[in-house]
């Protein structure tokens, strides 16, 4: 009878997630890809996705952006993060792999404590360093009950060593199609996968899907995470290339954490 019970709550659970996935994709609400005739191109041609087209509008700030000659602020310290261990629960949305997070876990920004959501990802990276695209960058977004802001944290991956936090999250699979899931009891913390959160930039930005929403306060780690090339096939092979194109930085300033050179000594 326990195993019965149980067995049934798991089947609607993944119903619940089947449902959510289908009605953001083609079947119902409007959709969209990252090629053909729903590509970031036309993204803005649906009602309410108008912002996407913004890029070179005076005063438009949307995301992606090419991050180079950034302004050294003494002022920014370490990201003040808290973050819970979460189980398992990968889903495949059609347009990427994302991780669920249970509640608990935050961002304070600016003295606002922003709620850890999700974290998903892009190949390639979405953020170009100083004209260079990583072949991934993980996304941690957090937002603020209040005001309904978002912050997101930006890991970039090269090819190189094995990913362990990575690993870790693939150990029981990754979701192959849209609306698969893989959920278990066995723990993750996003903290793995951060390099430095005292070193980043930080610049105002936007959503990188539609409806683009210029609403998002970036954080975007300047050491760049490592993977194996299989990892990144597991990754691309899946999502294949959900990247949006690089936009207009106009007249936005992009801040970085103060290095600790050695020659600058205080
Ligand atoms: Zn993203």
């Amino acid at each position: 009878m326990g195993i019965m019970g149980k067995s049934t709550n798991v089947f609607i659970a993944l119903t619940m997630v089947a449902g959510l996935a289908s009605s953001a994709s083609a079947a119902d609400g409007p959709s969209f890809a990252y090629s053909g005739d729903t590509g970031p191109g036309f993204w803005s041609e649906t009602p309410g996705w108008e912002t996407c087209a913004r890029s070179t509008e005076p005063g438009a700030r949307q995301t992606p952006i090419n991050i180079r000659k950034a302004t050294e602020d003494d002022s920014l310290g370490p990201l003040q993060l808290t973050l819970l261990d979460t189980e398992l629960h990968l889903i495949n949305n059609g347009h990427t792999i994302e991780q669920e997070y249970e509640t608990g876990s935050s961002l304070n920004v600016g003295g606002a404590p922003f709620d850890l959501l999700q974290f998903h990802f892009h190949t390639q990276s979405e953020h170009a360093v100083r004209g260079k695209r990583g072949v991934m960058e993980l996304h941690a977004v957090f937002r603020d009950a209040m005001s309904g802001d978002l912050a997101v944290v930006g890991v970039l991956y090269k090819l190189g060593k094995k990913s362990e936090f990575l690993a870790d999250l693939m150990a029981e699979g990754l979701p192959e199609k849209a609306g698969d899931t893989v959920i278990s009891h066995h723990e993750v913390n996003l903290s793995d996968a951060l390099t430095d959160a005292g070193s980043y930039y930080t610049y105002p930005g936007s959503l990188t899907t539609p409806p683009c929403s210029e609403i998002v306060t970036w954080f975007v780690l300047t050491e760049q995470a490592t993977m194996s090339q299989a990892q990144f096939k597991s990754f691309n092979n899946i999502m294949g290339n959900n990247f949006r194109p690089l936009q207009a930085r106009n007249n936005r300033t992009v801040r970085v954490t103060a290095s600790d050179d050695d020659d600058d000594d205080d």
